[in-house]
């Protein structure tokens, strides 16, 4: 088996408030010009310190259409309200796959006790891009708890996969998804490790959430940092050079068009100007501030 190469490291670019709520640094499409398809844009937002608040941070109501918004927890909480009746709390090792799909007003908030105590808060959400076929399908919402995540135990008690969506060795994902994409925490103790193969047209990163790994016996990366693969080869190894966190994203590419206009994400201008009417005739649903 081939070993599949780094192209890059990369470090967090500079960090942007998303509302007052959530910091954070766009590693793409604005950050860097890499091709992560069918992954759209990842946020990633970096250990922070939030002071006690009565009034959740958080970002008001919002659209979306034509893609699915994955959010990850590892510190703090977030409150979610969505226009389809949807609710949830994401808490640390918790995952909300949320498939906008034709249309949804939302909103995100630390969670009322989180927010009343402060402290640290960290997290990653990702876009997820739908086919052409399914951009139009229904909204749906999977909130799934760390305690269900589907687990792939590594030797010696080195670590654990939790298989968020795809699959790692024998274990199935927690989460449906459109294409095929696999995504994973993986937690290794100090001197752990793991191996990866996705097919060579998968396009693959690796987001350090917490510590340090040499990956493929040579490149370090640590913590904030992002490992992006070239399309070559097919085996990746990692071993933690102390107890760390690695959100494994892969997927194969939707070779569609895209057009992208704010929280939009569709295959041609026309259905750009079709979300933005439908938005501004209330087709999207009601949500209260
Ligand atoms: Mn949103």
């Amino acid at each position: 088996m081939e070993k599949r190469e780094v192209a890059e490291v990369l470090k967090a670019p500079a960090p942007h408030m998303v509302g007052d709520g959530f910091r954070v640094h766009n590693f793409f499409p604005s950050g860097y010009k890499i091709d992560m398809n069918p992954f759209f844009l990842m946020d990633y937002g970096s250990k922070i310190e939030f002071s006690a608040r009565k009034n959740p941070r958080g970002v008001g109501v919002h659209p979306h259409r034509g893609f699915e918004t994955v959010t990850i927890a590892y510190h703090g909480a977030v409150a979610h309200h969505d226009s389809a009746g949807n609710s949830g709390v994401i808490y640390p090792g918790d995952v909300q796959w949320m498939t906008a799909a034709s249309g949804i007003l939302h909103k995100e908030y630390h969670e009322a006790e989180y927010s009343l105590n402060g402290g640290p808060f960290q997290m990653v959400q990702l876009w997820v891009n739908l086919p052409a076929k399914d951009k139009m399908s229904k909204p749906k919402y999977q909130g799934i708890k760390q305690a269900d995540m589907p687990v792939f135990n590594l030797p010696d008690d080195r670590g654990k996969i939790e298989v968020i969506a795809g699959n790692y060795k024998t274990i199935s994902g927690a989460a449906n998804t459109f294409t095929p994409v696999d995504v994973y925490n993986a937690r290794l103790r100090k001197g752990g490790k793991a191996e990866f193969i996705f097919p060579k047209e998968n396009n693959t990163g690796f987001m350090i959430i917490e510590g340090s790994v040499i990956v493929n016996g040579q490149e370090s990366a640590k913590a904030d940092s992002f490992i992006y693969f070239k399309n070559e080869g097919d085996l990746i190894t990692i071993k933690a050079e102390e107890d760390s966190v690695i959100l494994v994203l892969s997927g194969l590419p939707i070779n569609e068009p895209i057009h992208q206009y704010g929280p939009f994400l569709m295959n041609t201008e026309a259905e750009i100007h079709q979300a933005i009417a439908d938005y501004n005739q209330g087709k999207f649903g009601y949500l209260e501030e």
